[in-house]
This record gives structure tokens, sequence and C-alpha cells, in this order.
């Protein structure tokens, strides 16, 4: 007899954490210096290499400019360069190097020139250390407080600060952890994107929008509508702006939370998870701003599940977004072309009866496992996205959408 042992191993995972902080005046001073020097630092290089490519059909690469930038700290123009982390400056290069690679692989637009309104950012790669609720990183020594409102498992590697359009700080804190993948079900789920909830498993399991979302949306529509009127550059067009922005905040928070523990049941209870890689139907409304926001959170929902998978060694499994799965019966494949968007149950010509979004989930199931079958999917999961934690380092800062939440 053999006695078949199921234990799961331990791998090694990484993790983002992303913190608010509350740092003092004379810091909030610091970071902001940080924030603008590797602005001129992105900028400057960026420039380098376009006339350096101008005038010679070629450019700098990340070594050449990292010398550069060191003789630039020692002229009198740019000795201010000194005052903020040297190994920040150099990151900004090596992100540049990223951009440039990127670009030239085909994967990525050219380079673009960062503005103070769209980025405040900067990395510490190394030296970086979280201790009772404070960051200590290189310049800052008595460490920034930080609110610290989950546990942080593993150690502790690259930290990313950054500043909203509202003026808050945060910290995105990279940890590589010990892990231990859940266990197998052997269950199977297909999920539809729903209109009044946000999502519907073929299972029947309905996951309920965040009760404050809609709230917030209204709130966010009027905000606009009085935004668009203000005259540009004045007070109460600056004012407006940031509320905004406070409530495009809030209902990415909100939407985050959902998508969290949606992400977390759904990897725990099945093994496959078959989705739509964008959804269209049902987002016909007339409401665009809606139709933005659940279409950004889908994305969010669709990268969140893939880490998840990919920590647990599960599978998802994602689907044409034209495949007709509301339309198409899932017992016997009719397709009912006239199905109208406010049709919640119908009935297929052969008499089987169906409900709308659970009918679409069994579809997206079905062909998902189709996909899985025929070995031609574009599907994540098991041990793909190996990659070191130093090769993770180089990580985009706006990668790190992805906190950690299980
Ligand atoms: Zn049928």
């Amino acid at each position: 007899m053999r006695i078949q042992i199921l234990v799961v191993a331990v791998k090694t995972i990484h993790r983002t954490y992303r913190f608010e902080l509350r740092p003092t005046q004379d810091q909030k001073v610091l970071l902001d210096k940080h924030f603008g020097c590797v602005r001129y630092v992105y900028n400057h290089f960026l420039n380098e290499r376009k006339e350096q490519y101008q005038a010679n059909k070629k450019s700098d690469n990340y070594y050449a400019q990292a010398k550069t930038l060191t003789e630039l700290k020692k002229e009198d123009e740019t000795i201010w360069l000194k005052e903020v982390n040297s190994q920040t400056l150099q990151f900004a290069l090596r992100s540049l190097e990223t951009a440039y690679l990127n670009f030239f692989a085909g994967n990525a637009k050219f380079p673009r020139f960062k503005s103070r309104k769209r980025k405040n950012s900067f990395t510490v790669p190394q030296h970086t250390k979280l201790i009772d609720g404070k960051v200590h990183v290189p310049k800052f020594k008595e460490g920034i407080q930080c609110i610290v409102h989950r546990e942080v498992k593993g150690d502790v590697g690259k930290m990313t600060f950054s500043k909203t359009p509202t003026g808050k700080y945060f910290v995105s804190i990279l940890t590589e952890e010990q892990y231990q993948p859940k266990e197998k079900t052997g269950a199977v789920c297909g999920i539809d994107l729903g209109l009044k909830d946000f999502a519907i498993t073929s299972d029947g399991i309905k996951f309920k929008n965040n009760r404050y979302t809609k709230k917030y949306e209204s709130d966010l529509a009027k905000a606009q509508k009085h935004f668009s009127r203000k005259t540009k550059g004045s007070n109460s067009f600056e004012r407006q702006k940031r509320k905004v922005a406070r409530i495009h905040e809030k209902i990415a928070n909100t939407r985050q939370d959902v998508l969290h523990k949606v992400s977390y049941q759904l990897v725990s209870e099945y093994d496959v998870i078959a989705l739509e890689n964008l959804p269209v139907k049902g987002m016909m409304s007339n409401r665009k701003l809606s139709k933005h926001i659940a279409d950004a959170s889908w994305g969010t929902f669709v990268r969140l599940l893939e880490y998840k998978a990919d920590w647990n060694d599960k599978q998802v499994v994602k689907i044409n977004r034209f495949y007709p799965s509301s339309k198409t019966c899932h017992v016997c494949g009719w397709k009912n072309q006239d199905l109208n968007l406010s049709v919640r149950e119908w009935t297929c010509r052969n008499g089987h009866p169906l409900y709308r979004d659970e009918n679409a989930a069994k579809n997206i199931l079905n062909e998902g496992l189709k996909i899985i079958s025929s070995g031609t999917g574009d599907y994540t999961g098991g041990d793909s996205n190996q990659t070191s934690f130093q090769k993770h380092r180089s990580v985009k800062p706006e990668a790190h959408l992805s906190i950690a939440n299980g």
C-alpha cells in the first residue's frame, strides 16, 4: 500500500505593504527634497540620453550615467543633490535604464519626463528598517512615524515613498517571506462581473460591492461637476481639485478592501478560477464614471487574484472578453442574440431556465477549462513568476498597488 503524503512545500514570496506616514515638518521638507532630486536626476539624464542619441545615434547606459551623476554632485550648481540619499538617486538612474530596456523590448512607450503633478515618489533600495512603528532609511536616522495597521511578516527590503495629490505621505515596503501555500480543494469556478454585485461565481456565490462605494461615486460625480465650472488657477479651482482627489482616494481605498477580500476567499476555496480579461458587457449604462471605476477595479482585481494564485500554486485562466458568456445557454450552447441588458432571468429555446450572471459565470468556467485542457491558455499559476528578491527591487512604484492582505 502506498501512502500519499499531501504536504505543500513552503515557498519564498514577496509582499508589498503600504502604510501612511506621519512625518514631522522637517521630515516633510526632506521627503519633498528627495522627490524633487529624483525627478531632477531622472529628467536630466533622460534629456542627456535624448541629446546624445540625436548627435551620435547612441547614448550612455546606466554605468556611464552613474559616473556623470557623481561628477554632477561636485558641481556648485547641483551640489544640493548631496542632501539626499545617494542610493535613491542611483535607483532613479536604474529606473531610467529599465524604462529604456522596456521601450526597446517593445513592452513600453518611450520614457516621459516626470512632472511634479504626476510623479512624487522615490525608492530606497537598501539599508531600510521598520522598528516600533517607525521606518528608518538613510538620511532619516530618527525614523519616520508610520501607521502600521497590519503585521509585517518576513524580511524588509526596498521601500518606496510617495506623496498623494492631497498631500499625504505613504511608504510601500517590499518584504520577502517564507510562505505556506494553501491546500488544494479540487474545486473550480468561473466569475462574472455583476451589475448589482461586484462579482458572482458559477456556484452562485455573490460578492457585494462595498456599501460606501455607491455613495462616494455620486459624491465624485457632483464634485467633478462643480470642478468643471471653476476658473483654472483660481483658489476655488485648487480647493475643488483637492476635494475631487480626496474622493478618488476614498473610492480607491474602499474598492481595494473588497478586492482583497474577494480574491483571498476565491484563492482559498478554488484551485482554478476562470474570468474575463476585461468585462465589457453590462457596462453600457450611460454612467461613464462608474464604468471607468469598474474597469479600473477589475484590472486591479485580476492582478491581486493572479499574485495570490501564484503564491498558492493555483490557476487563474483569462478568457477572451468578446466571448458571448451572457447570451449563451451554459447547458445546451444555444445563443440568445436578442438578450436585453435588463433581463435578469430567461429561458433558452430548449427550455433551460437561466439566471443571467450565474449563467455567464458558468460559461466562463467552461471556456476556461477548455483553454486549460487545450494548453493554449493565457493563464498564470503554479511556479511561474519566480522572480528573485533582487530582481523584484526594480519593480516600478506603480506596481505597489498590490497591498498584501493575505
Ligand atoms: Zn439551453
